[in-house]
């Protein structure tokens, strides 16, 4: 039998998943000094979560969701995004009414039953945040900050653009709308067969189309900033100017709308230019309505997600770093093997990872192992250093190599890793 993973799915292989890892473990140090604290949520849950807080004329409710019914008869989705969940997690859990004030995160997979194409997959994993209670400028400030910040952790701060817009309160939103259908209702015959359906359904997303016919027929559309209230001005202007006080750079996009429903005021995408078509690396906003929306107080909140899979294809493979084993040990004969044994558990009991095979074969294919591994050091048993008790160790780096005592070749390797 011949068994093959799902159509859009796939494996993690362990080069990528060490990267993964890492990637996890720069944020989750960034969150912490934030004050972020991590969540986390079931990846299934109740349909009507997804439909009542996405929105149900978007693109991932319409047609992208993971839906079936369960053996007790429930419509259950596999969660598309992590928003939905931390907000019922708030609201659940009775955060919402006892310490309406929470700054989450998370790490984990989605599921969207999107057509697979280059670099998307049905199962994808975002790292988000989330922050509630808070309806000052300054939380958008900070989420915007922890977002270059995370950018500065991974190093693409330098291949990376962040774009803010503001879609103002639902009363600014419905006024533009109105607006901007009668603008697009003057370009039906311009637009791509997508965006003719979404003039009435959705019609943001006609102005943040990708499609080139429709850049072009909506070069002129009204600009939602044209429609801010007072406040919501105010409050765009507030956080741009923490951004600027921060020397944080950034451009304004008023054609940057989000796909999903419960957006208001600030919204913001991190791109970049590497990865074709999929250029937003992370995206959010500020949802102030949805904790109400979904059962809550009303709470003000903000949040965002970034991609896994595109921070590891921006940072590759080797972004692991140097792999769990540093040392490898390579022995002659039973006399070699057991002290070679015992050495390389001496090492991984002193916090250092080492490998070895166990099959006595040439030194050739044992340093060959010791290569493959992504190791730098070697220490080698071989018969006259067992006989001698000691160590030749290898840097493979540089190539030099020198005998030692055991326990000096130990002092040695150790203060290497150590000091490194
Ligand atoms: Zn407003
Ligand atoms: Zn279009």
């Amino acid at each position: 039998m011949n068994i093959k993973r799902l159509k859009g799915f796939r494996d993690i292989l362990p080069a990528e998943a060490s990267a993964v890892r890492r990637i996890e473990s720069v944020c989750a140090e960034v969150f912490a000094r934030y004050g972020f604290s991590e969540i986390r949520l079931p990846l299934l849950e109740e349909t009507l979560l997804f439909n009542r807080s996405i929105g149900e004329a978007t693109d991932i409710v319409e047609k992208e969701m993971y839906t079936f019914t369960d053996a007790g008869d429930n419509t259950v989705t596999l969660r598309p995004e992590g928003t939905a969940s931390a907000v019922r997690a708030f609201v659940e859990n009775g955060f919402a009414k006892s310490a309406p004030k929470a700054r989450w995160y998370y790490c984990g997979p989605m599921f969207r039953r999107e057509r697979p194409q280059k670099g998307r997959f049905r199962q994808f994993h975002q790292i988000g945040a989330e922050c509630f209670g808070f309806k000052e400028p300054a939380a958008d400030g900070e989420m915007l900050a922890l977002l270059w910040d995370l950018a500065g952790a991974l190093f693409i701060r330098e291949r990376v653009s962040l774009e803010i817009n503001s879609l103002g309160c639902r009363e600014d939103r419905a006024a533009y709308i109105d607006e901007l259908k009668k603008f697009l209702m003057g370009k039906t015959g311009e637009l791509c067969e997508n965006c003719k359906t979404r003039i009435e359904k959705n019609p943001l997303r006609v102005i943040d189309c990708k499609n080139e016919k429709c850049k072009e027929a909506t070069a002129a559309a009204p600009s939602i900033l044209d429609w801010l209230c007072g406040e919501c001005s105010d409050h765009f202007s507030a956080v741009r100017r923490i951004l600027d006080g921060e020397a944080i750079p950034y451009s304004v996009n008023p054609r940057m709308v989000r796909g999903l429903d419960y957006y208001n005021r600030t919204t913001f995408e991190l791109l970049t230019g590497e990865l074709g078509s999929q250029n937003a690396v992370a995206a959010g906003g500020r949802y102030d309505g949805l904790v109400e929306t979904l059962g809550g107080p009303a709470v003000p909140a903000l949040g965002f997600a970034m991609g896994v899979e595109r921070l590891t294809l921006m940072l590759g493979e080797g972004f692991g770093g140097d792999c769990g084993q540093p040392v490898y040990c390579v022995f002659r004969g039973e006399e070699g093997a057991k002290a070679a044994f015992s050495f390389r558990r001496k090492l991984i009991l002193d916090g250092i990872g080492a490998g070895m095979d166990f099959e006595d074969r040439s030194f050739k294919a044992q340093m060959r192992s010791a290569d493959s591994s992504g190791a730098r050091l070697v220490a080698i048993f071989g018969e006259s250093e067992v006989a001698e008790g000691k160590v030749s160790v290898k840097n493979l780096s540089d190539g030099s190599q020198s005998t030692l005592g055991a326990d000096e070749a130990f002092e040695m390797i150790s203060n290497f890793y150590k000091s490194a």
